[in-house]
């Protein structure tokens, strides 16, 4: 079976959705790149996640031309393609309609930063796109899904805020593995649902000050980071 290691990385992606709680039935997807082989693994289309094997997820190229597997791959393959080819530091990519993130992405709100939980994984807001025009939406729709997605990240960085709400549908999360993909899905669930209280409790809560911001995220990212262990001593 070709590519096997991200193949199953790709599957645990998948369950790990569905143990988090972040997906109802067969919605949600994961996914995973090889650079290398500018191949793609993804979840098949409709298979339940208790019967799903490794050698059901299928492989597919840049194209969306399936190179292995006999299922027909997620419907959502094309946004995923849009992904790796707009974001080319990511490996992994996870789509949930998780209730939360998706309860702001179809309030058409960006989750503000409230507190630390947010800053050590998205340095800024998670923004949410701009609604899709009638055009978009009757042609090529998952595709154009990607797109509004890049057009949102043309001026910023999209590995400082590894996630996007996309405008009336839910969330798509990505990372440099699709365990980081997965992770980051179930963080913004998280945050989503705690920003959602913060304002329950005080509308007029405001977001984090600037330097809390950037001391929670800096210490765990870029070239002065300090938290965790060094990767050499574990
Ligand atoms: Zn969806």
């Amino acid at each position: 079976m070709f590519l096997s290691q991200l193949r199953r990385q790709v599957l645990e992606a998948n369950l790990e959705l569905v143990r988090r709680g972040l997906v109802l039935y067969t919605f949600g997807n994961a996914s995973g790149i090889s650079r290398k082989e500018s191949l793609v693994v993804i979840k098949p289309s409709g298979v339940p996640y208790e019967e799903m094997k490794p050698e059901h997820l299928v492989i597919t190229d840049l194209d969306g031309k399936i190179v292995e597997g006999k299922l027909k791959p997620s419907s959502d393959l094309p946004t995923h393609l849009v992904l790796y080819k707009a974001f080319p530091e990511i490996g992994g990519v996870s789509h949930t309609h998780s209730e939360y993130a998706t309860a702001w992405a179809q309030a058409r709100q960006p989750i503000p930063c409230f507190g630390t939980t947010h800053a050590d994984y998205f340095h800024g807001p998670v923004p949410v796109t701009e609604t899709m025009t009638q055009t978009e939406i009757t042609s090529k729709y998952e595709e154009n899904t990607g797109y509004v997605i890049s057009r949102l990240f043309a001026q910023s960085d999209y590995m400082a805020v590894p996630a996007v709400l996309v405008a009336n549908h839910g969330a798509f999360a990505w990372g440099p593995d699709p365990a980081t993909a997965t992770h980051n899905a179930v963080v913004l669930e998280a945050v989503a649902r705690m920003a959602y209280f913060t304002l329950s409790i005080n509308h007029e809560a405001e977001s984090i000050g600037r330097h809390l911001h950037d001391k929670h995220y800096l210490r765990k990212h870029g070239s002065a980071a300090y938290y965790g262990q060094p990767k050499d001593k574990i």
